[in-house]
């Protein structure tokens, strides 16, 4: 039977594109964790009921028409607005971050419903906690989990074994751990400390758990951080352009705090600046993406990992 041409799903907005005088392109993550591109037809004039309905980062109902070559958009409501999260700045940073991975990850017509699910508890996540970075970590580690790429903790990559405690690196392109011995035959292992690959090891034995009670250090965190980061563009196979834009807001807020600091001497050098990364609705532009991901049967090592501690 052929799939309704009328029907309501419910999604969170990753961005959007004006088209024409008056028209939005709108992409979204549905509730079933596939990337739906829909048509909101006259959403920017000014008196279209659309209009605030579809700003980036907010949670919606979508009353739908399937056209022969696309999805228009009849109605829309707001489910979810994200309001506190959106009225600071590094948590709206942190946010498209998580919004260009979803875009990037989520594949149209294919359904991944514990992707949406991971994106909207991050999204509260970071609204009720700005400060607390610990749920990016996790967001990243899950990310590839539920893509499919999750990367190896335990055991060597190369030849099997179980690493022992200090005597690994990481492969981005073999998909995990791998031990110094099989290291040295191999190019592009690089050093991943031990309190790294614990803190990893955590969040893959505790994926649903709450992160607010853990705390690691900024150094850890930015250690951990970049791994993933580097694992995550290399399954993206480009680059993630909000990263430069969190990085930037960071930079500018340590300097801001610095300031305000009654001991800290008057500051030698300018203030960060933010380079603006959008013209209209999207702080992040859209990304021109011209490759796709790699093959999801690829050779990344995961769930029949045994998880044991080292
Ligand atoms: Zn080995």
């Amino acid at each position: 039977m052929a799939a309704p041409r009328l029907f309501k799903t419910a999604g969170i907005v990753l961005k959007t594109a004006p088209l024409g005088e008056a028209d939005l392109l709108a992409t979204l993550i549905s509730q079933d964790g596939s990337k739906l591109l829909a048509m909101a037809w006259g959403a920017r004039k000014m008196n279209s009921r659309k209009m605030g309905h579809l700003d980036s980062l907010t949670r919606v109902d979508l009353d739908l028409y399937r056209g022969p070559s696309m999805y228009s958009i009849r109605q829309v409501l707001t489910l979810e607005s994200f309001v506190v999260l959106k009225s600071r700045l590094d948590a709206t940073a942190r946010a498209f971050y998580l919004a260009e991975l979803v875009d990037g990850f989520a594949v149209e017509g294919s359904p991944n419903p514990p992707l949406y699910s991971l994106f909207l508890e991050t999204l509260r996540s970071v609204q009720d906690a700005p400060e607390d970075k610990e749920p990016i970590l996790k967001f990243q580690l899950e990310m590839l989990r539920v893509n499919g790429f999750m990367p190896e903790l335990y055991r060597c990559v190369e030849c099997r074994r179980d690493v022992e405690a200090g005597r690994h690196r990481f492969v981005v392109s073999l998909g995990g751990v791998i031990c110094t011995d099989c290291a040295s035959k191999r190019e592009g292992a690089t050093p991943l400390s031990l309190p790294a690959l614990k803190t990893l090891r955590h969040f893959h034995r505790n994926g649903d758990a709450d992160t607010s009670r853990i705390r690691i250090s900024p150094d850890l965190y930015e250690e951990v951080h970049a791994v993933l980061d580097r694992a995550i563009r290399y399954w993206l196979d480009r680059e993630v352009r909000s990263r430069r834009f969190v990085v930037q807001v960071q930079r500018q807020q340590a300097w801001m705090a610095a300031e305000r600091r009654p001991d800290h001497p008057p500051h030698s050098g300018e203030k960060p600046a933010l380079v603006p990364r959008h013209r209209g609705r999207n702080p992040v532009p859209p990304p021109s993406r011209a490759t796709s991901l790699h093959s999801r049967t690829s050779t990344c090592h995961s769930e029949e990992a045994p998880r044991r501690r080292i």
